[in-house]
């Protein structure tokens, strides 16, 4: 009995499914060439299997749709909202809450409230939005993560740390009135979904508190960053998701939530913190710019819906099958030979374009060349995260990114166990003509954020 493998399995069974659209490699070749060979500009429609995004995809349980019935759509004091509070209070421990219509609409009042002109903003890798709202705000993000977490083939498990000397140089540089919170994501997306341990959360909330320096939970992904707690850091095998997940949140001052991920929706976010200051301030605002304290955007099935799918994100058969699905995924195109980051993150698998594509330089975009090769191959849609993704310096020149991938994002709860196996023949098919495969020439720039709408030619 003992070389029997233990499996995982997912926690639910199917009620509902939704039909894909099956398409030949002609229509593919038509919708590509639409689309500029930009993924972004596939209609969804064209597309078999969908990893653009984890963000919003994710399929609800029965529980949630039966929630959305009891959607409770008066303009203030809504039923779901105080259900919506009672939960974030209860399982993440934070005390007041501020609804808002996703993450960005969070991140902007949280940066409009705590940053003033001037100030540094120390974070575990930039995301995008985040930073952008930081900046708006008048502040200056600055990078302390790990220099693991710059290496695709390094092997580190907490690769999502921060590197306390960084932020103790920063202090000592600008002093620490100049540094209004510190910024930490759980399950850093940037890095590839890359966690964060409880250890190097612990020592940066000594030094933050010796210094008086808030810290900001970027909370998106927290329950996938719990599961690589339990599973790799030592002491934490026996606690459960839940209770690591408010270990995690009890060592922060307040968070930022885009509930499209984690908490299983497909609207939704809030901005939760301990200070009643910055909550009253926050109520004040919210009413600005997303609508009124008991609703922040959003309608009353949305809060119902979010208030039960995050109940649901920290059971642990969940999560363990929501992770063990990319894992699987993961292992399977590495056993094919396609180059991919390791570890292996919480929500999707990043291929090494430079290592998969070396004969085309990074001018010729790599990573974007094989996300289209891919979708060409089976219909799989995929998104660059390199040069293409990187934009533009102030002074015209491109970033040249160190790592030039391509993210297969995995939405919750959507996909079967043979749909990644596709999934991973597809990658190893166009991983053995790669050699016959060349480049890319940009023909359509956008002035901001390029990679949404940029097309291409082929050279
Ligand atoms: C998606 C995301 C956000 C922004 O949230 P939206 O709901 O898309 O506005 C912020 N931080 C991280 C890490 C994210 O992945």
């Amino acid at each position: 009995m003992k070389n029997i493998q233990q499996s995982w399995a997912e926690p639910y069974k199917i009620k509902m499914v939704e039909l894909l659209k099956m398409t030949t490699p002609a229509q593919r070749k038509t919708a590509m060439r639409n689309a500029g060979f930009n993924t972004f500009l596939l209609k969804s429609e064209d597309v078999y299997i969908d990893l653009l995004t984890d963000s919003g995809t994710s399929a609800m349980s029965d529980r949630q749709w039966a929630g959305m019935m009891l959607g409770d759509e008066a303009y203030a004091g809504s039923r779901n909202f105080y259900h919506l509070e009672e939960v974030v209070k209860e399982i993440y421990g934070y005390k007041y809450l501020i609804p808002t219509h996703q993450g960005r609409g969070a991140e902007n009042i949280l940066s409009k409230i705590l940053i003033k002109k001037g100030d540094i903003i120390p974070g575990n890798m930039y995301f995008t939005t985040t930073r952008l709202h930081q900046e708006l705000a008048g502040g200056k993000f600055e990078d302390i993560i790990i220099d693991e977490a710059h290496d695709p083939t390094n092997e580190f498990p907490f690769k999502g740390n921060v590197n306390l000397n960084k932020l103790e140089a920063l202090i000592k540089k600008h002093g620490a009135n100049k540094i209004p919170y510190v910024s930490i994501a759980t399950s850093v997306n940037m890095a590839g979904g890359q966690p964060i341990s409880i250890k190097n959360l612990k020592e940066l909330r000594l030094l933050t508190r010796k210094n008086g320096i808030r810290i900001i939970h970027d909370m998106t992904r927290v329950a996938e960053n719990a599961y690589f707690i339990q599973q790799k850091e030592k002491g934490y095998l026996h606690k459960t998701i839940a209770e690591i997940v408010k270990e995690i949140c009890s060592l922060t001052d307040g968070a930022t939530m885009s509930a499209k991920k984690d908490a299983l929706v497909n609207i939704g976010g809030f901005l939760a913190v301990n200070d009643w200051d910055v909550f009253e301030e926050a109520r004040n605002l919210v009413v600005v710019y997303e609508g009124l304290h008991t609703y922040g955007g959003l309608a009353g099935r949305d809060m119902e819906a979010m208030a039960i799918g995050i109940g649901e994100s920290v059971s642990d058969e969940h999560i363990h099958a929501r992770v063990g699905q990319v894992i699987y995924l993961g292992e399977k195109m590495a056993g094919y030979g396609v180059p991919i980051v390791k570890p292996i993150g919480g929500h999707g698998i990043f291929v090494d374009a430079k290592k998969f594509l070396p004969h085309i330089p990074q001018d010729m975009y790599p990573a974007q060349t094989l996300a289209s090769e891919i979708y060409l191959d089976s219909g799989v849609r995929t998104m660059e995260r390199g040069i293409v993704s990187s934009g533009r310096k102030a002074n015209g020149e491109n970033y040249y990114p160190k790592l030039e991938l391509v993210r297969f994002t995995i939405p919750r709860r959507v996909y079967t166990q043979a749909h990644m196996d596709v999934i991973a023949e597809s990658a190893a098919r166009v991983y053995e003509r790669r050699k016959s495969i060349r480049g890319l020439k940009m023909i359509y720039e956008p002035k901001y954020l390029r990679f949404f709408q940029a097309r291409f030619e082929r050279l």
